[in-house]
């Protein structure tokens, strides 16, 4: 089964083309990196995906669901972190998580088994009644895929989940992230400009100018190239 398809997908912000004919499958509980510079049109495609913007070109099927015929269905289906945090600084940790299972229709203790489930996953536990502005950058990130995960989605989209942390947090948040993928069959779509996140046995989509100039397991496409140089290559981006 498919995680996540996207077929001939186009997108422009007026005479500006964002993203243009790009398609792709994820197998389901596969990790596929997304991997493209500033610019690339990763963001505009995670909007896409959730449906910020309307597709008016093109199509998306969510766990096999058509996005633009069951939107509903589709969406309930997956699980987002944006580039931009959106936790509530003020509340704690647990408060974040408890007031995202509301909005799910979750609550008592269905909604605290699903936290507490969700929590141990990232490793989160023990910070459950921390204020989010009491963490770090890293447990912060950590807090926003524990939420993400609650409703038990089939598909989990991280768009440059990384960013401005340190190496130890980074490394830390990409191995949780693989584990999901790897031990629970999350489809997982990871957005980043950063090539030393993506693993030898991970699917690597490269993302350029609104175009998808490679596609494959990543140790497949650089072959005996590190991936930096790889990207540098394929992107003709110079050092
Ligand atoms: P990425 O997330 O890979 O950095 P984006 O999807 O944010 O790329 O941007 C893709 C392209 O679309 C860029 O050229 C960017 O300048 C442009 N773009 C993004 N958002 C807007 C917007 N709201 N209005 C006009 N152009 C935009
Ligand atoms: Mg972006």
């Amino acid at each position: 089964m498919t995680g996540l398809k996207v077929e001939n997908l186009s997108y422009s912000y007026g005479s500006k083309t964002a993203l243009d004919g790009v398609g792709f499958s994820i197998e389901q509980g596969a990790f596929c990196a997304l991997l493209g510079p500033n610019g690339a049109g990763k963001s505009t495609l995670f909007s896409l995906l959730t449906r910020l913007f309307a597709t008016t070109q093109g199509r998306i099927e969510i766990a096999g669901h058509d996005l633009a015929r069951d939107p509903r269905k589709a969406l309930a289906r997956i699980g987002v972190v944006f580039q931009q945090s959106t936790l509530d600084l003020d509340l704690s940790v647990y408060r974040n998580l408890s007031y995202f299972a509301a909005l799910h229709g979750l609550a008592g203790r269905e909604a605290d088994r699903r936290i507490d489930v969700a929590l141990e996953q990232l490793n989160m536990a023990e910070r459950a009644h921390e204020r989010a502005r009491d963490l770090n950058g890293g447990h912060r990130r950590r807090t926003e895929i524990a939420r993400s995960l609650i409703h038990d989605p089939a598909v989990l989209l991280l768009d440059e989940p990384t960013v401005g942390l340190d190496a130890a947090a980074r490394r830390s948040i990409t191995d949780h992230v693989h584990d999901l993928s790897q031990h629970q069959g999350l489809t997982v779509l990871w957005a980043t400009h950063l090539s030393d996140e993506v693993r030898d046995d991970d699917r690597l989509v490269i993302l350029h100018h609104g175009r998808k100039l490679a596609d494959g397991v990543c140790a497949d496409l650089r072959s005996d190239q590190p991936l930096s140089e790889f990207f540098l290559d394929v992107t003709g981006a110079t050092a």
